[in-house]
Protein backbone atom coordinates (compact mmCIF):
# COMPACT_ATOMS: atom_id res chain seq x y z
CA UNK A 1 0.00 0.00 0.00
CA UNK A 2 2.87 2.14 1.05
CA UNK A 3 4.86 1.40 -2.04
CA UNK A 4 1.81 1.98 -4.34
CA UNK A 5 1.20 5.80 -2.57
CA UNK A 6 4.77 6.29 -3.14
CA UNK A 7 4.67 5.54 -7.20
CA UNK A 8 1.28 7.43 -7.70
CA UNK A 9 3.27 10.68 -5.69
CA UNK A 10 6.25 10.13 -7.94
CA UNK A 11 4.06 9.93 -11.20
CA UNK A 12 1.87 12.39 -10.15
CA UNK A 13 5.51 15.16 -9.64
CA UNK A 14 6.67 13.44 -12.94
CA UNK A 15 3.62 14.48 -14.82
CA UNK A 16 1.90 17.53 -13.27
CA UNK A 17 5.20 19.67 -12.05
CA UNK A 18 8.38 19.52 -12.14
CA UNK A 19 10.86 20.76 -9.81
CA UNK A 20 14.48 21.97 -10.24
CA UNK A 21 16.98 23.95 -8.00
CA UNK A 22 20.70 25.14 -8.64
CA UNK A 23 23.06 27.51 -7.00
CA UNK A 24 19.97 28.89 -5.15
CA UNK A 25 18.28 29.72 -8.04
CA UNK A 26 14.73 27.16 -8.40
CA UNK A 27 12.20 26.48 -11.32
CA UNK A 28 9.14 25.33 -10.91
CA UNK A 29 7.39 23.57 -14.03
CA UNK A 30 3.82 23.24 -14.00
CA UNK A 31 1.57 21.40 -16.85
CA UNK A 32 -1.59 19.97 -15.35
CA UNK A 33 -2.51 18.91 -19.28
CA UNK A 34 0.92 17.14 -19.81
CA UNK A 35 0.83 19.68 -23.29
CA UNK A 36 4.57 19.43 -23.76
CA UNK A 37 7.06 16.68 -23.73
CA UNK A 38 9.80 16.04 -20.79
CA UNK A 39 12.87 16.71 -23.33
CA UNK A 40 11.59 20.28 -24.65
CA UNK A 41 10.81 20.47 -20.66
CA UNK A 42 14.75 19.81 -19.76
CA UNK A 43 15.52 22.48 -22.43
CA UNK A 44 13.62 24.91 -20.48
CA UNK A 45 15.20 24.25 -17.18
CA UNK A 46 18.86 24.30 -19.52
CA UNK A 47 17.54 27.71 -20.41
CA UNK A 48 16.22 28.93 -16.95
CA UNK A 49 20.06 28.07 -15.47
CA UNK A 50 21.75 29.57 -18.04
CA UNK A 51 19.59 33.01 -18.47
CA UNK A 52 17.70 33.28 -15.17
CA UNK A 53 21.04 33.89 -12.77
CA UNK A 54 22.52 36.34 -14.96
CA UNK A 55 18.65 38.01 -15.30
CA UNK A 56 18.83 38.06 -11.45
CA UNK A 57 22.01 39.96 -11.08
CA UNK A 58 21.42 42.50 -13.08
CA UNK A 59 18.20 43.38 -12.13
CA UNK A 60 18.91 44.72 -9.06
CA UNK A 61 17.00 44.76 -6.20
CA UNK A 62 15.12 42.13 -4.37
CA UNK A 63 15.05 40.14 -7.66
CA UNK A 64 13.11 36.59 -7.20
CA UNK A 65 15.20 33.56 -6.92
CA UNK A 66 12.37 31.46 -7.58
CA UNK A 67 10.14 30.79 -10.99
CA UNK A 68 7.27 29.20 -11.70
CA UNK A 69 6.58 28.36 -15.26
CA UNK A 70 3.70 27.34 -17.09
CA UNK A 71 2.67 26.72 -20.42
CA UNK A 72 -0.31 28.69 -22.15
CA UNK A 73 -1.68 28.75 -26.06
CA UNK A 74 -2.95 32.43 -25.74
CA UNK A 75 -0.86 34.06 -23.25
CA UNK A 76 2.04 35.05 -25.47
CA UNK A 77 2.98 34.03 -29.25
CA UNK A 78 6.47 32.26 -27.87
CA UNK A 79 7.62 33.30 -24.22
CA UNK A 80 7.03 36.03 -21.77
CA UNK A 81 8.57 36.72 -18.16
CA UNK A 82 9.26 38.56 -15.77
CA UNK A 83 11.10 38.00 -12.22
CA UNK A 84 9.48 35.02 -10.74
CA UNK A 85 7.04 33.85 -13.78
CA UNK A 86 7.33 32.50 -17.13
CA UNK A 87 4.91 31.71 -19.39
CA UNK A 88 5.87 29.92 -22.72
CA UNK A 89 3.39 29.39 -25.78
CA UNK A 90 3.28 25.26 -26.03
CA UNK A 91 2.95 25.66 -29.79
CA UNK A 92 6.10 27.64 -30.13
CA UNK A 93 8.12 26.04 -28.03
CA UNK A 94 7.65 22.38 -30.17
CA UNK A 95 10.63 21.78 -31.88
CA UNK A 96 12.77 24.78 -31.23
CA UNK A 97 16.22 24.36 -30.91
CA UNK A 98 18.03 25.06 -27.10
CA UNK A 99 19.63 28.09 -28.73
CA UNK A 100 16.68 29.71 -29.97
CA UNK A 101 14.68 29.00 -26.50
CA UNK A 102 17.77 30.30 -24.72
CA UNK A 103 17.85 33.47 -26.83
CA UNK A 104 13.67 34.10 -26.45
CA UNK A 105 13.96 33.54 -23.05
CA UNK A 106 16.38 36.30 -22.39
CA UNK A 107 14.64 38.69 -24.88
CA UNK A 108 11.15 38.36 -22.76
CA UNK A 109 13.65 39.31 -19.92
CA UNK A 110 15.03 42.04 -20.75
CA UNK A 111 11.70 42.92 -21.89
CA UNK A 112 11.02 44.33 -18.01
CA UNK A 113 13.95 46.96 -18.15
CA UNK A 114 12.98 50.57 -19.64
CA UNK A 115 16.45 50.50 -21.28
CA UNK A 116 19.60 48.35 -21.77
CA UNK A 117 22.29 48.76 -23.41
CA UNK A 118 26.11 47.71 -23.56
CA UNK A 119 28.87 49.94 -24.44
CA UNK A 120 32.47 49.64 -25.15
CA UNK A 121 35.51 52.17 -25.60
CA UNK A 122 38.97 51.14 -25.49
CA UNK A 123 38.94 47.61 -23.43
CA UNK A 124 36.24 48.38 -20.84
CA UNK A 125 32.52 47.71 -21.35
CA UNK A 126 29.68 49.21 -19.57
CA UNK A 127 26.60 47.52 -19.64
CA UNK A 128 23.38 49.87 -18.57
CA UNK A 129 20.02 48.80 -17.45
CA UNK A 130 17.48 51.76 -16.55
CA UNK A 131 13.86 50.55 -14.43
CA UNK A 132 12.82 54.08 -14.38
CA UNK A 133 10.98 55.62 -16.83
CA UNK A 134 11.86 59.16 -15.96
CA UNK A 135 15.30 58.68 -15.88
CA UNK A 136 16.62 62.06 -17.07
CA UNK A 137 18.74 61.19 -21.17
CA UNK A 138 21.62 63.65 -20.03
CA UNK A 139 21.88 62.46 -16.59
CA UNK A 140 22.01 58.91 -17.81
CA UNK A 141 24.62 60.19 -20.27
CA UNK A 142 26.93 61.60 -17.51
CA UNK A 143 27.25 58.39 -15.68
CA UNK A 144 28.17 56.66 -18.58
CA UNK A 145 30.64 59.42 -19.99
CA UNK A 146 32.02 59.46 -16.22
CA UNK A 147 32.82 55.52 -15.76
CA UNK A 148 34.66 55.53 -19.46
CA UNK A 149 36.44 58.63 -17.85
CA UNK A 150 37.19 58.09 -14.64
CA UNK A 151 37.05 53.85 -14.12
CA UNK A 152 39.75 53.21 -16.74
CA UNK A 153 42.13 55.75 -14.80
CA UNK A 154 41.63 54.34 -11.16
CA UNK A 155 41.77 50.49 -12.20
CA UNK A 156 45.23 51.86 -14.01
CA UNK A 157 46.52 53.45 -10.59
CA UNK A 158 45.13 51.44 -7.74
CA UNK A 159 44.67 47.58 -9.23
CA UNK A 160 45.28 46.48 -12.52
CA UNK A 161 43.26 42.67 -12.00
CA UNK A 162 40.05 44.80 -11.99
CA UNK A 163 36.97 43.90 -13.85
CA UNK A 164 36.64 45.61 -17.23
CA UNK A 165 33.68 44.66 -17.60
CA UNK A 166 30.93 46.69 -15.45
CA UNK A 167 27.14 47.26 -14.63
CA UNK A 168 25.65 50.22 -13.76
CA UNK A 169 21.19 49.62 -12.51
CA UNK A 170 19.18 52.37 -11.84
CA UNK A 171 16.10 51.20 -9.69
CA UNK A 172 13.42 52.55 -8.49
CA UNK A 173 12.73 49.74 -5.65
CA UNK A 174 16.19 50.84 -4.08
CA UNK A 175 15.80 53.45 -1.64
CA UNK A 176 19.46 54.10 -0.89
CA UNK A 177 22.15 56.24 -2.60
CA UNK A 178 24.09 53.74 -4.63
CA UNK A 179 25.89 50.66 -3.84
CA UNK A 180 28.79 47.96 -5.13
CA UNK A 181 28.91 44.37 -5.27
CA UNK A 182 30.75 42.20 -7.31
CA UNK A 183 30.92 44.35 -10.78
CA UNK A 184 27.66 45.94 -10.16
CA UNK A 185 26.68 49.21 -9.13
CA UNK A 186 23.33 49.75 -7.73
CA UNK A 187 21.65 53.48 -7.82
CA UNK A 188 18.39 54.71 -6.30
CA UNK A 189 16.19 56.37 -9.49
CA UNK A 190 15.03 58.83 -6.20
CA UNK A 191 17.92 59.84 -5.35
CA UNK A 192 19.50 60.49 -8.94
CA UNK A 193 16.30 62.31 -9.44
CA UNK A 194 17.18 64.72 -6.71
CA UNK A 195 20.57 65.13 -6.50
CA UNK A 196 21.23 65.16 -10.77
CA UNK A 197 24.64 66.98 -10.56
CA UNK A 198 25.80 64.25 -8.28
CA UNK A 199 27.72 62.06 -11.14
CA UNK A 200 30.97 61.27 -8.78
CA UNK A 201 28.79 58.89 -6.99
CA UNK A 202 30.05 56.89 -10.05
CA UNK A 203 33.74 58.09 -8.68
CA UNK A 204 33.17 56.58 -5.35
CA UNK A 205 31.41 53.27 -6.42
CA UNK A 206 33.33 52.31 -9.11
CA UNK A 207 35.88 52.86 -6.35
CA UNK A 208 34.40 49.95 -4.47
CA UNK A 209 34.97 47.61 -7.53
CA UNK A 210 38.66 48.51 -7.94
CA UNK A 211 39.26 48.07 -4.35
CA UNK A 212 37.42 44.33 -4.42
CA UNK A 213 38.60 43.31 -0.67
CA UNK A 214 36.45 40.95 0.12
CA UNK A 215 35.63 40.36 3.30
CA UNK A 216 36.96 41.21 6.93
CA UNK A 217 40.50 42.83 4.83
CA UNK A 218 39.79 45.97 7.28
CA UNK A 219 37.69 48.45 9.07
CA UNK A 220 34.66 49.65 7.45
CA UNK A 221 35.88 53.33 7.90
CA UNK A 222 38.95 52.60 6.04
CA UNK A 223 37.25 50.87 2.92
CA UNK A 224 34.82 54.46 2.57
CA UNK A 225 37.63 56.62 3.65
CA UNK A 226 39.28 55.59 0.88
CA UNK A 227 36.67 55.83 -1.76
CA UNK A 228 35.58 59.22 -0.71
CA UNK A 229 39.70 60.45 -1.02
CA UNK A 230 39.45 58.90 -4.28
CA UNK A 231 36.51 60.84 -5.45
CA UNK A 232 38.56 64.31 -3.97
CA UNK A 233 41.21 63.27 -5.31
CA UNK A 234 39.79 62.01 -9.02
CA UNK A 235 36.33 63.11 -9.20
CA UNK A 236 35.15 65.37 -12.00
CA UNK A 237 32.73 67.69 -10.89
CA UNK A 238 32.80 67.77 -6.96
CA UNK A 239 32.19 71.52 -7.58
CA UNK A 240 29.19 70.90 -10.03
CA UNK A 241 27.68 68.73 -7.16
CA UNK A 242 28.99 70.81 -4.71
CA UNK A 243 30.61 68.44 -2.91
CA UNK A 244 34.02 69.25 -0.26
CA UNK A 245 36.09 67.99 2.54
CA UNK A 246 34.08 69.15 5.70
CA UNK A 247 36.38 71.45 7.76
CA UNK A 248 38.10 69.65 10.86
CA UNK A 249 36.47 69.95 14.29
CA UNK A 250 37.47 68.73 17.56
CA UNK A 251 34.70 66.02 17.35
CA UNK A 252 35.96 64.28 14.81
CA UNK A 253 37.77 61.11 14.66
CA UNK A 254 39.14 58.97 11.72
CA UNK A 255 36.69 56.25 12.46
CA UNK A 256 34.26 58.79 11.19
CA UNK A 257 34.41 57.34 7.90
CA UNK A 258 33.76 58.97 4.34
CA UNK A 259 34.33 62.64 3.97
CA UNK A 260 36.04 63.02 7.52
CA UNK A 261 38.54 60.08 7.30
CA UNK A 262 39.07 61.20 3.64
CA UNK A 263 40.21 64.99 4.50
CA UNK A 264 42.80 63.28 6.96
CA UNK A 265 43.90 61.02 4.07
CA UNK A 266 43.66 64.12 2.30
CA UNK A 267 46.49 66.02 4.74
CA UNK A 268 48.34 62.85 4.98
CA UNK A 269 49.50 62.62 1.30
CA UNK A 270 50.38 66.48 1.70
CA UNK A 271 52.16 66.84 5.26
CA UNK A 272 53.90 63.05 5.85
CA UNK A 273 54.26 61.14 2.51
CA UNK A 274 52.36 61.11 -0.49
CA UNK A 275 51.13 57.23 -1.77
CA UNK A 276 50.20 56.18 1.45
CA UNK A 277 46.57 55.82 0.10
CA UNK A 278 47.76 53.60 -2.32
CA UNK A 279 50.05 51.44 -0.38
CA UNK A 280 46.88 51.46 2.06
CA UNK A 281 44.74 50.27 -0.55
CA UNK A 282 47.18 47.61 -1.86
CA UNK A 283 47.62 45.96 1.81
CA UNK A 284 44.01 45.77 2.03
CA UNK A 285 43.57 43.96 -1.03
CA UNK A 286 46.28 41.68 -0.22
CA UNK A 287 45.11 41.20 3.04
CA UNK A 288 47.79 42.36 4.93
CA UNK A 289 46.71 45.15 6.51
CA UNK A 290 46.58 45.55 10.45
CA UNK A 291 46.87 48.72 13.22
CA UNK A 292 51.15 48.13 12.37
CA UNK A 293 50.76 49.22 8.94
CA UNK A 294 50.41 53.08 10.16
CA UNK A 295 53.98 52.06 11.82
CA UNK A 296 55.58 50.63 8.99
CA UNK A 297 54.37 53.30 5.92
CA UNK A 298 54.89 56.24 8.36
CA UNK A 299 57.06 55.50 11.32
CA UNK A 300 53.85 56.51 13.67
CA UNK A 301 50.35 55.34 14.87
CA UNK A 302 47.08 56.10 13.82
CA UNK A 303 46.10 57.88 16.68
CA UNK A 304 49.62 59.30 16.63
CA UNK A 305 49.14 60.66 12.94
CA UNK A 306 45.02 61.90 13.98
CA UNK A 307 46.65 63.60 17.01
CA UNK A 308 49.52 65.38 14.73
CA UNK A 309 46.35 66.63 11.92
CA UNK A 310 44.04 67.47 15.05
CA UNK A 311 46.85 70.27 15.96
CA UNK A 312 47.37 71.45 12.81
CA UNK A 313 44.47 70.41 10.10
CA UNK A 314 44.17 73.90 8.01
CA UNK A 315 47.70 73.15 6.57
CA UNK A 316 46.42 71.61 3.18
CA UNK A 317 45.36 73.06 0.23
CA UNK A 318 42.35 71.74 -0.78
CA UNK A 319 41.58 71.56 -5.42
CA UNK A 320 38.10 70.60 -6.45
CA UNK A 321 37.22 69.53 -9.70
CA UNK A 322 35.10 71.57 -12.00
CA UNK A 323 33.56 70.89 -14.93
CA UNK A 324 31.94 74.31 -15.35
CA UNK A 325 35.76 75.68 -15.26
CA UNK A 326 36.89 73.14 -17.71
CA UNK A 327 34.28 74.42 -20.23
ZN1 LIG B 1 31.03 53.57 -0.29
Amino acid sequence: MIKKIITLAAFWLASVSAFSQEKGYQIWIKDDQNSVDQKTKDKLVTAFYNIYPWFAAADGYRTKRNADLKFSKNETADIKAKAGEIIVNEDWIKGKSQKKIEKQLRRAFTNNWLSFSTQKKKGYELTFISKDPFLNPQLKQNLIDTYFEIYPTLVKNFNKQSTHNVLFVVDTAYKAVAEASGNRILFSAGYLKAHPTDIDVVTHETMHIVQGYGYSAGPVWLTEGIADYVRYQYGVDNVGSKWSLPAFNEKQNYQNSYRITARFFAWLEQNVKPGKVAALDKQLRAHEYTAQSWISLTGKSIDQLWEAYAKNPDQIELKYSNKAAKG
